[in-house]
């Protein structure tokens, strides 16, 4: 039997070593430097992104197995209903996770503030830091990083709250609250850290009344993406609440210099989307390692895992 083939779109500097399996099942060739008739016969392609060219010259393309987790940037409409996408939720959750608490700690321990403080000589004490312990913290999205977090944050003893669609009930939620009762999760929380995906039910959730919600001393981090944010409800908020903070990885405009409006207010505390692949070369690895591995069960006749519901997109 013919030999499905299976287009790489992963960067050359990725060793061999993390997609070698795929060659045990299936004809491998690499974007960029197929044949238009490989390209014509490819059933599957692993990428960041698909563009209305890739889709036109592989019409018989069936399985689009994207690198990151999020699928928002992806042009949707443009992808045929006959082509699975599917996301990398799982592949780097662990750093990403590490990322949010190391925000939350930095804005409950107020190390930004007092490091400015200190390296322009003035060593005042004028904030009081959070006690993680014994607080309230609302995870929203209960993914693969939003359940990572929850486990850091039960162990650190604070009390977990989760958010997201499906009912569930896991050791390191205390309370959970199902969309669309966002307010309900946030209501007096401490802490909230938001790991939800950018998608047409979660574009704009949390705005002026959501962020109202917390306390006014609250911390909010996001690692998902900007969007769940209103911007200028956001920005509204903060000028009228300089004890709240806004931890943030993730921006809303795809140039992020464009959203430097966040970076310059002095209760935000802002990384340049570093917490997934940017963050260290060994995570882009082990993205692409876990993207080949979802492909490989495809090929044996598997179920695909992290399968997108489209409808969620269009
Ligand atoms: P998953 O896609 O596995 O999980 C998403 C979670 O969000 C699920 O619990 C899902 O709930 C929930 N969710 C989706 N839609 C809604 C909704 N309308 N209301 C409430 N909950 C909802 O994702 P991951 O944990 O792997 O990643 C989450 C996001 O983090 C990614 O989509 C990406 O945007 C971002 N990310 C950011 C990175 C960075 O570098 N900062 C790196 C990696 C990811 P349910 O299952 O009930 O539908």
């Amino acid at each position: 039997m013919e030999r499905k083939v299976v287009v790489l779109n992963v960067g050359d500097f990725v060793p061999e070593e993390a997609y070698a399996d795929l060659f045990n099942y299936a004809e491998v060739v690499f974007y960029g430097r197929a044949s238009p008739d490989e390209l014509r016969r490819a059933e599957v392609l692993v990428t960041f992104r698909v563009t209305r060219e890739d889709l036109q010259v592989m019409p018989n393309l069936r399985v689009v197995q994207v690198l990151s987790a999020g699928v928002d940037h992806l042009d949707w409409p443009s992808i045929p209903e006959t082509v699975t996408v599917c996301n990398n939720a799982g592949s780097n959750a662990i750093p990403v996770a590490e990322h949010a608490l190391a925000l939350l700690l930095a804005a409950a321990k107020r190390i930004t503030h007092y490091d400015a403080r200190c390296r322009s000589g003035d060593f005042t004490r004028d904030r009081i830091t959070k006690i993680l312990y014994g607080s309230e913290v609302a995870v929203l999205g209960l993914g693969p990083i939003g359940m990572r977090v929850a486990e850091l944050a039960k162990a650190l003893g604070m009390r977990v709250r989760g958010f997201a669609r499906r009912p569930r009930e896991e050791p390191f939620i205390d309370e959970f609250f199902a969309y669309p009762d966002v307010r309900g999760a946030l209501s007096g929380a401490d802490f909230a850290v938001l790991a939800l995906p950018l998608n047409k039910h979660t574009r704009g959730l949390i705005g002026y009344d959501e962020l109202g919600a917390m306390k006014r001393d609250g911390v909010m981090v996001n690692v998902g993406r900007g969007g769940v944010v209103s911007k200028p409800d956001l920005i509204r908020f903060l000028r009228e609440n300089p004890e709240f903070t806004y931890a943030t990885d993730v921006f809303w405009s795809p140039e992020i210099s464009q959203d430097s409006d966040i970076a310059a207010l002095p209760n935000a505390i802002v990384t340049p989307w570093i917490a997934g692949a940017f963050g260290h070369p060994r995570v882009y690895v082990e993205m692409v390692r876990y993207a080949v591995s979802n492909v490989i069960r495809y090929l044996r006749g598997e179920g695909l895992r992290n399968v997108v519901d489209r409808s969620d997109y269009v």
